[in-house]
């Protein structure tokens, strides 16, 4: 008898603030003056969601699947990368069952735009919306998130087996 086959998966990221970026946090265009350096978008969110899910699957991280110093990759829209993490999810066997996530941020206010980001999100990872949950945290002007000079993410994501739910 086989029970249900759960895995847990944790992602991080972070990036510079820097002036002439668009600023994308989960698919979600923010206003802001500033945005965030790096190979892709640099959409923080949506790198430590994609890590999150190759992480519960045993499949490695976002740098080893997707290089940042092949120039494939330059300018990409992060939801590529995160779409193609999740095809190798799914081939392996597992389905996301939740999603978690924490946006660090002195600025921009996030508060506004968290039930956008939240359905992106959903979208993304092919969960109803009651199964994401999007929270956002300022650095309390200290460190390099106080001071603006990056923003970071964390994400954690729940993963069944696909087959797991025949038995019950
Ligand atoms: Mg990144």
């Amino acid at each position: 008898m086989t029970g249900i086959q759960l895995r847990v998966g944790l992602g991080h990221d972070t990036h510079r603030l820097g002036p002439n970026r668009p600023l994308i946090l989960g698919g979600i265009r923010i206003e802001f003056d500033r945005g965030l350096v790096g190979h892709s978008d640099a959409d923080i969110v949506l790198h430590a969601v994609t890590d999150a899910l190759l992480g519960a699957a045993g499949l490695g991280d976002i740098g080893d699947a997707f290089p940042d110093t092949d120039p494939a990759y330059a300018g990409i829209d992060s939801a590529i990368l995160l779409e193609r993490a999740l095809n190798r999810v799914r081939a392996a066997g597992w389905q996301p069952v939740n999603l978690d996530c924490t946006i660090f941020a002195q600025r921009p206010k996030l508060a506004s735009y968290k039930p956008a980001i939240r359905q992106r999100l959903a979208e993304l990872v092919g969960l109803p919306v009651e199964s994401v949950n999007v929270k956002a945290k300022t650095g309390e002007h200290v460190g390099p998130i106080g001071r603006e000079e990056a923003l970071s993410a964390d994400a954690v994501v729940l993963l069944e087996k696909q087959d797991a739910r025949r038995s019950s």
